[in-house]
C-alpha cells in the first residue's frame, strides 16, 4: 500500500499509516512532491490512497495504479471510511 498526503492533510496519512499497520499491510508513505513517487508507483502496489494533492500527483506522473484519492476519475478515498463505518454517513 502507498499513501500519499502532502503537510496539510498529515492527519489523514498517519490515520491511513495506522490502519494498514493494523491490518498488517506493508505501507510506504510519501509526500506528493517526492522524487520517489514514480519509482514507488511502478513497483506496483496493491493499492494507493492520497489526499487531494496527493492524488493530482499520483495523476500527473501517469503510471497506472489503483488509486482511492479526490481526483476526477478516482474512487472517492472516503468512500472506504464510510464503508467501514457500517454505511452510516
Ligand atoms: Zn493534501
Amino acid at each position: 500500500m502507498l499513501i500519499v498526503t502532502c503537510g496539510e492533510h498529515e492527519i489523514d496519512g498517519a490515520v491511513a499509516m495506522s490502519a494498514a499497520a493494523c491490518a498488517g499491510l506493508r505501507v510506504k508513505r510519501l509526500a506528493p512532491m517526492s522524487e520517489q513517487l514514480v519509482a514507488a508507483l511502478e513497483a506496483r502496489p496493491t493499492v494507493v490512497l492520497a489526499c487531494r494533492e496527493g492524488s493530482a500527483a499520483v495523476a500527473a506522473t501517469r503510471v497506472p495504479c489503483r488509486v482511492f484519492g479526490d481526483h476526477p476519475g478516482m474512487a472517492w478515498r472516503r468512500m472506504l471510511e464510510l464503508t467501514h463505518a457500517g454505511g452510516a454517513a
